[in-house]
């Protein structure tokens, strides 16, 4: 059996998606910025596409940027408020995406602005009484808190933080990018001044996604160029991808509450197995609590092959991964786990993410794996390990 459980790295196109960029890619190459009928018509594609998200979000269509994806609007985001806005202090976290950390180090290596992480709470949240005190430190600075983690799952109470942040007159920005199209988001709720999406997430084409700028903010662009997406991004616009991540968008919008159910019920029955008949299993994050339904952070009983555990999964035809940062598929080098300050020693970390694609069999086919690959080294040692901080 083939088991692709890593759609939290990058989820596969929907055939739907596919579709309709072909049809884009077949009949409409006119550039959008060219005055003819050709361009007038992609151009029009183009500014239906952007309407579209906009509804979704309940933001107004001239607040969306179309860009590379979730890399290029985390960027965007800090390097264009730092500079456009004169910030000196920036507050995050160690769990952020490396596109947010450094980004945010790029910037404090060039001595634009300080630093600083807030404290974490029990199974990685943010410490929001920590936020506020070094908002009260450092009013008007910069504040940039991912909505759900990559890698653990752990989602932000968006809207508190959007308060806090008001409260201290601070710039907030937050990477939706795991989030984005699997719960809602009304921008009209939330004070936030930048969001980042990437279509690959959620079965759009890779290479394609947008950040949102609240239209109380004005930023000058990252990207200089011709004057596309009204002055703020420079280069031709990548129509087919545009329209697949809108075809996306609106197709995971649509169904969002059906996804999540099925996503939610292979998680759960993923993990009550993993608990049951694997002794000694732990989960990363609070996968119990308020978590990403994509996504199972689980640290494996110790085994001399703790380092080997992702390739011998993959020997086995499943597919996952260590969290971002992993090296050789060994689970060294996740800076988020690190941050956890969990003792992984000789335990496999390992990621399975889900979509809307994936089957029960399949959490059951990776349950069997696991447990042939414990039962064949009957001397492995389950330790007890210390609760997360
Ligand atoms: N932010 C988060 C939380 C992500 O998970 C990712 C993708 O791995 C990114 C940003 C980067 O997005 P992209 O691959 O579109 O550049």
């Amino acid at each position: 059996m083939n088991v692709y459980f890593d759609n939290a790295a990058t989820t596969p196109l929907d055939s739907e998606v596919l579709k309709e960029m072909v049809s884009v890619l077949e009949s409409k190459h006119g550039n959008p910025s060219s005055i003819h009928s050709y361009g007038r018509q992609t151009k029009a594609l183009v500014e239906k596409a952007r309407k579209t998200i906009a509804g979704y979000l309940n933001a107004s269509p001239s607040e969306i940027f179309f860009t590379s994806g979730g890399t290029e609007a985390d960027n965007m985001a800090i390097i264009c408020t730092v500079v456009d806005f004169g910030i000196k202090h920036i507050i995050s976290s160690p769990l952020e995406h490396h596109a947010v950390l450094h980004s945010i180090e790029s910037l404090v290596s060039r001595g634009k602005v300080t630093a600083s992480h807030v404290a974490l709470k029990e199974y990685g949240h943010i410490d929001l009484e920590d936020l506020e005190n070094q908002l009260k430190k450092h009013p008007g600075s910069l504040v940039s808190l991912m909505h759900a983690n990559n890698e653990i799952g752990n989602i932000l109470p968006i809207e508190e933080v959007g308060e806090l942040c008001k409260k201290y007159n601070a710039i907030f920005h937050s990477d939706t990018v795991q989030s984005m199209c699997h719960y809602p988001i009304d921008l009209q709720k939330m004070n936030v001044d930048f969001i980042a999406a990437s279509a690959h997430k959620f079965h759009g084409p890779k290479g394609i996604g947008f950040i949102y700028v609240n239209g109380k903010r004005r930023i000058s662009p990252l990207i200089h160029g011709g004057g596309q997406e009204r002055n703020m991004r420079g280069g031709t616009e990548n129509v087919a991808g545009i329209l697949g991540l809108s075809k996306a968008f609106e197709i995971a919008q649509t169904h969002m509450k059906e996804h999540a159910e099925h996503m939610q019920a292979i998680k759960n029955h993923f993990m009550k197995r993993l608990e049951t008949e694997l002794k000694g299993v732990e989960f990363n994050g609070d996968m119990k609590g308020n978590s990403l339904y994509t996504v199972l952070n689980v640290m494996l009983p110790e085994t001399d092959d703790y380092e080997m555990m992702l390739m011998k999964l993959d020997i086995n035809g499943i597919a996952a991964s260590a969290g971002s940062a992993c090296s050789s598929g060994s689970n060294v080098g996740s800076h988020v786990i690190a941050a956890l300050g969990r003792n992984i020693d000789r335990r496999p970390v390992i990621r399975f993410s889900f979509s809307k694609y994936s089957t029960i069999a399949e959490a059951d086919y990776c349950m069997d794996v696991l447990k042939s690959f414990y039962a064949a080294e009957p001397k492995a040692a389950v330790k007890e390990m210390s609760a997360a901080k």
